[in-house]
């Protein structure tokens, strides 16, 4: 008889950790099957860091199949789910379909990037919700104060060092906050000229806004975490707006809602996020979007399904009336709390409900300041910083040495002025069901098609079937690398 088979759909916070309890419990009994785009883990929180040069892209990229011996793991980007027949339908990386039975299901597909209604925000903007679009934003911004550096148009030097975030959340804070002090060292690196060259002279010193709505930034975090972000952002000269918004957004520049228009190249969209478009598609109970759940993280009317972390709506037992906050806190013990109860299921141990109570939170504002209130303890400057550090070393599964081992160094050296340009606007596009993913563009048709090597492309392939931004239309005028 076969082993009864547990999918997991996403490797993130929630997956990666229900994929790793659940092995450790069964050890070999049951068939722990994980299906997610990519092969390893990401550790979000880190990734402004990645952008900001300060680690490498594969630091906060841990191996699945390194870390987790006893999980089966699918490549895979799953796009339907026949609940009657118990399977899933999945694509690969190439393109090629397939389906995996379940006995168990456990979706963990987390979010994507939230868009606002806003004109020219889908096509000028970018976000911050995945690896590539990390690695887009440390490029582009490298090459932004490059070009500044070597125009000898000021309004154009100026519009390339200016950088606007949207969103003073957690992402919008850091991405600015690490922002500012990574082009300040690219600009003093550039402000070495050749003779008859105009270099980054002070009147063209980087710029970054970072504008909100609401009245403060860290509008969802302790007022006293929001009052030292704020400080470090503007003592480090980020130009902070509160109350305030983009009206539209071109390819000159931003308009905000006071009427002033900043021109720029750079307008970084960290907003907010939404459940990812799978929960839509499955035609099951949403609530705000997210998958409805019971406390058990049990998906109502479906005895085999479960659902944790950013794509479900987690009655939340400490604010009753309220789902859990879209956190990592959150989606890591919920990976534990389904992994428990999915092995209750088969009769070991007792279901137990979800409930957690906020332990704080960390933000790391670059250089040696950070903002934090581990169980509610507020602290601010270098303490902080180092027990934001601490905290992620310590969250991460993998990689810590690494991430050790970068940090040493760019205590040493100056950050890298170098651009890859491997990662091209146009496959980054803000509406995508799949920000992990770098978008590639379309295979050119072969001469002469050889049907055994190609692999078959699958016509319902998530990806081909988005929407296409206007920015997502370029590749045909962008040279392939
Ligand atoms: C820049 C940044 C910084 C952050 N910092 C913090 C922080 O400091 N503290 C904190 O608590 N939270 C933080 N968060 C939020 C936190 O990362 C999320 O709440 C958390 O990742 C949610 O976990 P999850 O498992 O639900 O989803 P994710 O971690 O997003 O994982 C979802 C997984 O599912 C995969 N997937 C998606 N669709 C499919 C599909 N159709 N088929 C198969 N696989 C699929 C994805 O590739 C991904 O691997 C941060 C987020 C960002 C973007």
């Amino acid at each position: 008889m076969s082993r009864s088979r547990i999918v997991i759909v996403g490797a993130g916070f929630a997956g990666y950790q229900a994929a790793r309890t659940l092995s450790r419990q069964f050890r070999g009994a049951a068939e722990i099957v994980l299906v997610n785009p990519n092969d390893y883990f990401l550790y979000m929180p880190l990734l402004p860091e990645v952008s900001s040069g300060i680690l490498e892209p594969r630091r906060v990229s841990v191996s699945l199949a390194g870390t987790l011996p006893r999980v089966r793991l699918v490549l895979g980007e799953v796009d339907g789910v026949d609940f009657d027949r118990r399977h899933i339908h999945y694509v690969n990386p190439e393109g090629q379909g397939g389906e995996l039975r379940y006995d168990r299901l456990l979706l963990t597909v987390g979010s994507v990037n939230k868009l606002l209604p806003i004109p020219g925000v889908a096509e000028h903007a970018h976000g911050f919700r995945g690896m590539p679009e990390a690695l887009y934003l440390r490029d582009h911004v490298t090459r932004q104060v490059a070009l500044a550096a070597s125009t000898d148009d000021p309004a154009e030097a100026e519009a390339r060092c200016t950088f606007v975030v949207v969103g003073a959340g957690y992402t919008g804070t850091e991405v600015a906050a690490h922002g500012k002090l990574f082009t300040d060292s690219l600009a003093r690196q550039h402000n070495r000229p050749p003779l008859g060259v105009p270099g980054l002279r002070d009147d063209r010193r980087p710029r970054w806004m970072l504008l909100d709505i609401a009245p403060r930034v860290l509008p969802e975090l302790d007022e006293r975490l929001s009052r030292t972000a704020h400080r470090v952002l503007r003592k480090r000269g980020v130009d902070v707006r509160t109350e305030m918004s983009v009206k539209e957004a071109t390819k000159d520049g931003v308009l905000l809602d006071d009427g002033e228009f900043i021109p720029t190249h750079s307008l970084i969209w960290c907003v907010g996020v939404r459940p990812d478009p799978l929960v839509e598609d499955i035609g099951l109970e949403t609530a705000r979007g997210r998958l409805v759940v019971d406390e058990y993280l049990r998906v109502p009317g479906q005895p085999d399904v479960m659902a944790c972390g950013d794509a479900a709506a987690v009655p939340d037992l400490t604010r009753p009336g309220e789902f859990t906050p879209m956190t990592a806190q959150h989606a890591v013990r919920q990976g534990k709390v389904a992994a428990r109860n999915l092995a209750a299921s088969y009769g070991y141990g007792a279901p137990r409900a979800y409930k957690h109570r906020d332990l704080g939170f960390m933000v790391d504002l670059g250089g040696v300041q950070g903002a934090a209130n581990p169980l509610h303890v507020p602290l601010s400057g270098p303490f902080a910083n180092l027990v934001t550090r601490g905290y992620h070393l310590a969250a991460m599964p993998g990689n810590r040495i690494r991430v050790l081992a970068d940090w040493a160094l760019d205590g040493l050296l100056p950050r890298q002025a170098v651009q890859l340009g491997l990662v091209r606007s146009w496959s980054v596009p803000l509406e995508s069901s799949s920000p992990e993913t770098a978008r590639v563009p379309e295979p050119e048709p072969q001469a002469e098609p050889d049907s055994k090597s190609e692999p078959k492309s699958e016509p319902d392939s998530k990806s081909k079937s988005e929407p296409e931004s206007a920015a997502a239309s370029e590749p045909a005028s962008e040279p392939e690398r």
